[in-house]
């Protein structure tokens, strides 16, 4: 760079090895180029939504924002990102209103200001067994623990999502709830809950929580000047033109089987344009897809309930075809809680009733894990109405996949996905998933609607000296394929170790021939195996962890992350378990100390799951 240009530029703050990456990726470029990527990092920067966050409290003029009487706290605990979501929305209405906001993550809200806090939106998930969301961990130990303060001047109000099918609905945010309103906390407005097609719940929810609060926070506040809010912070630039409510048609560029002719299950890696759509992410991401339920499932449907898939069916002010609704709008291939009830009430099926009583949930568990809903209603006969069918399923949800390309190495125009195509027979016919089946079968006629779906808790360490430990048997390796080409483009000098796992060497060894290349290249440091059927006992990752547990926990205690993707519901239980074991053994720490430790870890962020 030019010297006299050079001193006229505040000191980065990059670090000597990226300064190099940079010089080397501009060395020759034409002024235009050059131009291009400064434009791009602009618009990249103004995107962060950490960014945002930070400078909503950095930002926050005197006597307004800064001062807890006159301001509006909302916190989102989000795993899957829809807390998030809600939280962003009710900060966006909440600030339109003249209110001066301040948004924040569980997992970045600073718990001693809990005491002086005076209005409060908590807007949090529960995770299948009632767990709060990683990133909500240590705000909920806090808040449920015996150092939470007494809050009387607070009032406040929460928000749980949850899927009602599970035994613990929305168990974090009811205990929340109750908590505050125990630590002397007066409530805003009462719980809410959003089941899985949380949006007309959550919305209700959230303009009568937005109402009171603007009441409790007065006139002070809502004479506030637009100028003197947080408006600037939050605008524009952080909404990009193709969101979760307008999904991105995306080209497919590539649909490939990546597994052995005879392996059992059919994995496919895809590859999708996102040329032209504004959309931009990072390694650790996720894409949202909004699937189309398979035809032939539509069909079955009809046939089984004697419907007309022409007839029209008016509902929520839109009229179309029956068929129409079934393809694109409704849940077809996961049962829940309320088609249940609404099945067993339709047909007056005594059998189904009974599962559905309180002391029955391991029947009731055992009927969602063995049937889809095609199964109930045809055990279970009832006759259904077009319209009374429509309004009883659930909304079709978009799906969520991890990214398992980074932009910096294959450019920000396409993004890649690791799907594993959920078929297989019960009942006496093939079952599908609705996503991976329409993924599989996406080709040149047939965009893809999609969308990004950050993961803020899921990022590379920003200082690449950092060693990284990746633990992602099946499909959750897709992300760490990301991670690892990240590395690789940006250069970053610290070690990466993969463990992977699947069921036969043979035939399921995802992007194996990448591995091997990346192990040759130095792109990854270790690769350890774990195939499970090969041999007549199972071998999982954890096993492979605990074998090199000293040297797991000798670069953790170096200052290396640890990542987990996959099976939430057993891998990554049981890995957790393993690190905790690793602890005692290696680190000598006792039972609570270890958990401490980990529980420090992830609190940290250098310890992150993505996980479903
Ligand atoms: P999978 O069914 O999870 O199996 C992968 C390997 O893990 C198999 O060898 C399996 O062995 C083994 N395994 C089974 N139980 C285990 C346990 N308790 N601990 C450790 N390993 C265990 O593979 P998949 O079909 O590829 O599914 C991956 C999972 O990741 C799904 O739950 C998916 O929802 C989730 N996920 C995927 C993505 C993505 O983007 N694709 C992202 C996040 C999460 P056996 O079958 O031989 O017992």
């Amino acid at each position: 760079m030019n010297a006299a240009l050079k001193s006229l530029l505040p000191a980065p703050s990059l670090d000597a090895d990226r300064l190099a990456l940079l010089a080397r990726l501009t060395q020759g470029l034409a002024p235009a180029d050059l131009y291009w990527i400064a434009a791009y990092s602009a618009a990249t920067a103004a995107r962060l939504p950490t960014h945002a966050e930070l400078t909503v409290v950095a930002q926050a003029p005197a006597g307004t924002s800064n001062d807890p009487a006159q301001r509006l706290t909302i916190v989102h605990g989000s795993q899957t990102g829809n807390s998030r979501r809600l939280a962003e929305q009710l900060s966006a209405s909440a600030e339109a209103a003249g209110l001066p906001v301040r948004l924040l993550r569980a997992g970045a809200y600073p718990l001693r200001e809990l005491a002086q806090e005076r209005h409060l939106l908590v807007v949090i998930s529960s995770q299948g067994d009632g767990e709060p969301p990683d990133d909500a961990i240590g705000f909920c130990e806090f808040l449920l623990g015996k150092r939470a303060p007494k809050l009387h001047q607070l009032k406040f109000a929460v928000l749980g999502l949850g899927d009602s099918s599970y035994p613990k609905y929305c168990a974090v945010s009811r205990a929340l709830d109750a908590r505050l309103a125990e630590l002397g906390g007066r409530r805003l407005v009462g719980l809410g809950e959003a089941d899985v097609d949380f949006e007309e719940a959550a919305s209700a929810w959230s303009a009568r929580a937005l109402d009171t609060a603007r009441q409790a926070l007065g006139e002070s506040a809502t004479g506030a000047q637009p100028g003197r809010t947080l408006h600037a912070v939050n605008e524009a630039p952080v909404r990009p033109l193709h969101g979760r409510a307008s999904p991105f048609a995306a080209a497919v560029l590539e649909n490939q089987r990546i597994v052995s002719r005879d392996c059992e299950r059919e994995v496919r890696h895809i590859e999708l344009s996102l040329e032209g759509s504004g959309l931009r992410y990072e390694a650790g991401d996720a894409v949202g897809v909004w699937p189309r339920n398979p035809a032939q499932l539509v069909e079955q449907w009809l046939a089984v309930l004697k419907l007309d898939g022409a007839s029209e069916v008016e509902h929520d002010g839109r009229r179309q075809p029956l068929a129409r609704w079934l393809s694109e709008n409704r849940e077809l291939t996961r049962l829940t809680r309320p088609l249940v009830v609404a099945q067993a009430e339709a047909g007056g099926h005594d059998e189904l009733r009974r599962v559905l009583a309180p002391g029955e949930q391991a029947a009731f568990s055992d009927l969602l894990a063995t049937h889809q809903p095609l199964d109930l209603l045809r055990r279970f006969p009832a006759h259904w109405e077009a319209a009374a069918l429509v309004a009883a399923l659930r909304p079709l949800t978009p799906r969520l996949y991890s990214i398992a390309s980074s932009p910096a190495l294959v450019g920000s125009d396409e993004v890649h996905l690791t799907v594993s195509v959920v078929e297989y027979t019960a009942h006496g016919s093939a079952h599908l998933g609705a996503a991976s089946a329409f993924l599989a079968a996406a080709g040149d006629d047939t965009p893809v609607p999609i969308f990004i779906e950050p993961n803020e808790r899921f990022r590379l360490p920003t200082d690449g000296s950092h060693d990284v430990i990746m633990i992602g048997p099946g499909t959750g390796v897709a992300p760490f394929r990301a991670f690892v080409q990240e590395r690789q483009a940006i250069g970053a000098s610290g070690r990466n170790w993969l463990f992977f796992g699947n069921r036969h060497s043979r035939h399921d060894f995802l992007y194996q021939v990448e591995w091997q290349e990346a192990l040759r290249s130095g792109a990854l440091d270790r690769l350890d195996l774990a195939f499970s059927r090969d041999t007549g006992g199972r071998t999982y990752v954890q096993q492979r962890l605990r074998e090199h547990g000293r040297e797991v926990y000798a670069w953790l205690r170096d200052g290396a992350h640890v990542y987990v993707c996959g099976d939430a519901a057993h891998m990554a239980r049981d890995v957790h378990e393993v690190l905790l074991e690793i602890a005692a053994t290696h680190g000598q720490l006792p039972p609570d100390e270890a958990k401490a430790w980990l529980a420090e870890l992830l609190q940290q962020g250098r310890y992150a799951r993505d996980v479903y």
